[in-house]
């Protein structure tokens, strides 16, 4: 079995209080490295800090709310990262949500914030850690961005239609920042996801299911009528497993990229 030792590296997680990003900051921790979470909510932030403290007790962990949305509290987060480790190896964008929302039923502002979000979301905290980044690249360590993009951004769904157009932008974006980065020798990647278990679903399990419906056999229909063929939902760990390949020297000659982490629904060859 091929072990990775991260002792000494530093990950960052936007969005790690809570299911995908919560996962791989977990599986960083499990590796050895020093991890930093953020999340615009300081309760739901505490819980997971809470949480990954219990697990491992010693790890180097930060907590730190941060909405990735505004410039300031990334660059108050990206000093606090700094302040405390000294440095940062792998980025994961991972902070964000989906907007269900059709054509008819978009207004010119759910299509800014959609934008807004989707794109952001990457530039500011790329942005706010482009100089570690570099640092840790120049000095010869393993330097990564990953993103948590959607297989909407190849497979746009109408229901879905600004998070959809939103997504393949970034798919782009992600393509553009690998090729500028890559004389720096910092990679960018990322993940295009189907559905996975999040509490977004369990919110709508809880809605949505016949009285007694299991979320096994909840999420097992929904899959049925969503055909997506390995029958079931994604566990936030199935995405984590496949960030930890793309931020390590696991994927080291992987810039520009991305892994597909869908049960078999894209279409395309
Ligand atoms: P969760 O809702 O479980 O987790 C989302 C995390 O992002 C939370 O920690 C949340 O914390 C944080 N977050 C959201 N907005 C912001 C923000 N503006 N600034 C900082 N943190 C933020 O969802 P998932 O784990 O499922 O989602 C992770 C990513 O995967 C998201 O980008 C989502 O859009 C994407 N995705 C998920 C799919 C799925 O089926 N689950 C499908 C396609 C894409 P808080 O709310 O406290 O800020």
């Amino acid at each position: 079995m091929i072990q990775i030792d991260l002792t000494g590296q530093v990950a960052v997680v936007t969005g790690g209080s809570s299911g995908i990003g919560l996962a791989t900051a977990e599986l960083f921790l499990q590796a050895g490295a020093s991890v930093a979470i953020c999340g615009r909510n300081g309760e739901r932030l505490a819980q997971a800090q809470a949480t990954l403290g219990a697990k491992f007790p010693q790890a180097p962990l930060l907590a730190q709310t941060c909405d990735v949305l505004d410039a300031q509290q990334v660059a108050a987060f990206a000093d606090a990262v700094q302040q405390r480790f000294g440095r940062t190896d792998m980025l994961v964008n991972n902070a964000g949500q989906g907007r269900v929302s059709t054509f008819s039923d978009t207004t010119d502002e759910a299509w800014r914030e959609e934008l807004d979000l989707k794109y952001f979301s990457v530039i500011r905290p790329t942005r706010a850690f482009l100089p570690m980044l570099r640092d840790a690249a120049g000095a010869g360590k393993n330097a990564a961005v990953v993103c948590v993009n959607s297989l909407l951004a190849q497979q746009p769904e109408p229901h879905m239609v600004a998070t959809s157009s939103a997504r393949a932008g970034v798919l782009s974006l992600t393509k553009s920042l690998a090729v500028e980065l890559a004389p720096q020798r910092i990679r960018v990647n990322s993940i295009l996801i189907g559905i996975v278990e999040s509490g977004q679903w369990r919110r709508r399990h809880a809605k949505e299911a016949q009285p007694g419906q299991s979320w096994e056999d909840w999420t097992a229909e929904l899959a049925r009528k969503k055909n997506i063929p390995l029958g079931r939902f994604g566990r936030p760990e199935e995405a984590a497993q496949a960030l930890f390949y793309l931020a390590t020297t696991l994927s080291s000659y992987t810039t520009g990229s991305h892994i597909d982490v869908s049960g078999g629904v894209a279409r395309h060859v």
